[in-house]
């Protein structure tokens, strides 16, 4: 008989957790440094409303750079298509927080999903708001999207990546001397530290995901010309410079976190949350872009047929 998706999900957490090469946890943020890499979690939501889990998948993990796709939806919604003025849709081919492309292209970063991206993103989120407010409208689209109000920013998190943020402060410092942050640089670090911040369970995030996803039961926040676009954005920068690699590999859009989290989106049928903190030398989850492959294997549900 064949194997269902949910006998298949708890094999996956048998099989990944026999093979040991675990990754090694962000160790540039001293809060996560701290967590055992050895640790694995999944949930898959579907178009019916079901989720199904293996593994700890109620183990609440810091989103980090998941968090920057919410963001994005945020000002999407806000402000629209204004949004390329100011960030492109290119992948980078470089890492997560280079500085290099910034000089070479006059302070306009390659795309949302880079640290300089998302800090324009940021910059735009705080337009008209306070910090507090921003981050007010992030968490409560999460919230919405996820229909759950029990998702919270860990503060030791943020506090962490506040003391020791020293490249995104550059970032953003650089950005603001090409013009291109209104709000004053630590008021955008702040702000951003805190949303990637964000502490959510897979169960959690799969949920959230739904409205990535563009899944019938998830709660209408976005137009499908928006998912479209983030699922773009997703498939050809999500995973910095191993999006390549990723496609190649999995066949669907995504988005990484330091924190070891992954968000994978099969349009119009699932949306699913992996967590795995040991990463590879991109800073992406070692397992969960494993677990993502072996899903897309099992399911058929590469975008690329
Ligand atoms: N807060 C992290 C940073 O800016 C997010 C990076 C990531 O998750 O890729 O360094």
């Amino acid at each position: 008989m064949a194997r269902t998706l949910s006998q298949f999900l708890n094999d996956l957490d048998r099989d990944l957790r026999a093979r040991g090469d675990w990754g090694s946890v962000a160790d540039y943020i001293p809060e996560l440094a701290r967590i055992d890499p050895a640790q694995f979690g999944i949930a898959v939501a579907l178009a019916d409303g079901q989720v199904l889990t293996a593994g700890q998948a109620d183990q609440p993990f810091s989103i980090q750079s998941v968090s920057k796709v919410f963001a994005l939806a945020c000002v999407l919604g806000r402000i629209g298509e204004q949004l390329w003025l100011r960030v492109g849709r290119e992948p980078s081919g470089d890492r997560f927080d280079s500085i290099l492309l910034l000089e070479q292209e006059k302070g306009r970063p390659r795309n949302p999903f880079i640290n300089a991206g998302a800090l324009v993103v940021t910059d735009e989120l705080l337009t008209g708001r306070s910090p507090r407010q921003a981050l007010t409208e992030v968490l409560g689209f999460v919230r919405q999207a996820a229909e759950d109000e029990n998702i919270h920013i860990d503060k030791a998190v943020a506090e962490s990546e506040t003391r020791t943020g020293h490249r995104n402060a550059a970032l953003a410092h650089y950005l603001r001397s090409f013009g291109n942050l209104q709000n004053p640089p630590d008021h955008v670090t702040g702000t951003y530290f805190h949303q990637c911040a964000i502490e959510m369970t897979c169960v959690q995030l799969a949920r959230a995901g739904r409205v990535i996803a563009g899944l019938s039961c998830a709660p209408a926040l976005l137009s499908p010309v928006k998912q479209r676009r983030i699922n773009a954005l997703m498939m050809t920068c999500g995973q910095y410079d191993g999006s390549g690699n990723f496609a190649f590999r999995v066949g669907m859009p995504a988005k990484s976190g330091v924190g070891g989290g992954l968000l994978v989106v099969a349009p119009g049928r699932a949306s699913i949350a992996i967590w795995s903190p040991g990463l590879d030398g991109w800073g992406n989850s070692r397992m969960g872009t494993l677990a993502a492959e072996k899903l897309a294997e099992f399911t058929g549900w590469s975008v690329f047929g």
